[in-house]
């Protein structure tokens, strides 16, 4: 007596339609390492401010950077009217 729907379930991997999982390779997304070394970079050039006492501070028009701006990213090199410029 073999049970042959055993194995029948159907489910095999080239089975699966990526197409029908919208949004699921986001959030399955491994971390882009090009986004992390540009992050390191950030905080290293942040740290290199730091230390010559420029950290705060805009690269643009040489005024403190809020506490707010800092808050939401601390490797801010602009005050919030230059962030984006
Ligand atoms: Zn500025």
């Amino acid at each position: 007596m073999e049970d042959t729907t055993e194995t029948d379930d159907g489910l095999a991997p080239s089975d699966v339609d990526p197409e029908s999982h919208p949004g699921a390779r986001d959030s399955d997304a491994p971390l882009d390492l090009d986004v992390v070394a540009m992050e390191l970079a950030e905080v290293t050039a942040a740290l290199e401010r730091l230390d010559a006492g420029g950290y705060g501070r805009c690269g643009t028009c040489g005024g403190a950077i809020d506490d707010e701006t800092l808050g939401l990213s601390p490797t801010a090199r602009s005050c919030a009217a230059h962030l984006w410029a």
